[in-house]
């Protein structure tokens, strides 16, 4: 009896709510909040959950958790990176946990690495918090951190890139100006000959505005835009799409990805040449979605 008491007994712990969706969404156990803080730009918070680790949340929205995080980085990073013949220069917009940084920079073609992030707090507290993120990416010496809007970077910046990657945030609030076809536009002219643009574009059964919000955006810039996807538990309703954008097809031999598999460093979560070629299959629903535009 005694047993069954205790399990009945609500646990100490409270509840986080996502509020991405006023009909729909998800809880987490909140089993102790490391840190909150209603930052410059929004309101932050870092929590341990017994089944996804340490959660990063902003403005009510899970960003990244440290179970499910590698899926996410890795087909952000590896999916351009390996594509690209000799990607040395990156640019990575928003990103300020670290996680993509951390993939960048496994792979040893790359010289420089620079992160714009307009939140100088999430950098702060995701190495003090999230340390397994950017796993010491931060400090090192082929990449360089600016606090800054993004939009307004790729604007006044001079310098040239291989691959931008931009880990922004939904396109709401600070996160909107990096889906316009102005910043699209901004980043094309930044981008060296077969240079490649990729983007979080939301979870498209659920987002499926974001799915021509950011194609359209993106046609006028790049000869072949479009989309692959994987599966990021904590980012509910089904699968994440990446956006892709760049003057190349994305279409690379699997040989040729299993041959450069060998310039990055470490081991795979998730990626594989099979997982990369596979992502750009799309379902019906999203090719009637970029068909209808
Ligand atoms: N992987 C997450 C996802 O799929 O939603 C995104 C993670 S990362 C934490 C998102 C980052 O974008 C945040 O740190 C946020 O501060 C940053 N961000 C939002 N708007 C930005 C802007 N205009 N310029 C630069 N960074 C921006």
């Amino acid at each position: 009896m005694f047993h069954l008491l205790l399990y009945a007994l609500p646990l100490a712990s409270s509840t986080y709510s996502e509020t991405l969706y006023p009909e729909w969404g998800q809880w987490l156990e909140n089993k102790e909040t490391i840190y909150e803080e209603k930052t410059e730009h929004q309101d932050l918070i870092i929590f341990e959950n017994p089944r996804f680790g340490r959660v990063l949340s902003l403005d009510g929205n899970i960003q990244t958790t440290t179970a499910d995080e590698p899926i996410y980085h890795e087909m952000m990073v590896h999916v351009p990176l390996l594509h690209h013949a000799n990607p040395t220069s990156i640019l990575i917009i928003g990103g300020g946990d670290g996680g993509i940084l951390r993939e960048v920079l496994r792979h040893q073609t790359v010289q420089k690495a620079i992160l714009v992030e307009i939140d100088g707090s999430v950098i702060e507290r995701s190495q003090l918090y999230l340390p397994s993120l950017s796993n010491g990416a931060f400090s090192d010496p082929r990449a360089s951190v600016v606090v800054d809007d993004g939009a307004k970077y790729v604007k006044e910046t001079t310098e040239k890139f291989d691959v931008i990657i931009c880990d922004s945030t939904d396109p709401v609030g600070p996160g909107k100006v990096l889906f316009t076809p102005e910043f699209y536009g901004d980043c094309k002219k930044l981008l060296k000959k077969d240079g490649i643009f990729v983007n979080q574009n939301g979870v498209p059964f659920l987002q499926k505005d974001e799915l021509s919000l950011t194609l359209n955006n993106r046609q006028p810039h790049f000869k072949h835009v479009g989309f692959y996807v994987a599966p990021v538990p904590t980012y509910v309703g089904g699968f994440m799409a990446f956006g892709w954008a760049s003057d190349k097809s994305y279409r690379t031999p699997k040989k040729v990805l299993q041959e450069r598999m060998a310039r990055v460093k470490g081991k795979m979560v998730y990626y594989t040449p099979d997982i990369h070629l596979s992502a750009f299959a799309l379902p019906q629903f999203m090719l009637d979605e970029i068909e209808k535009r």
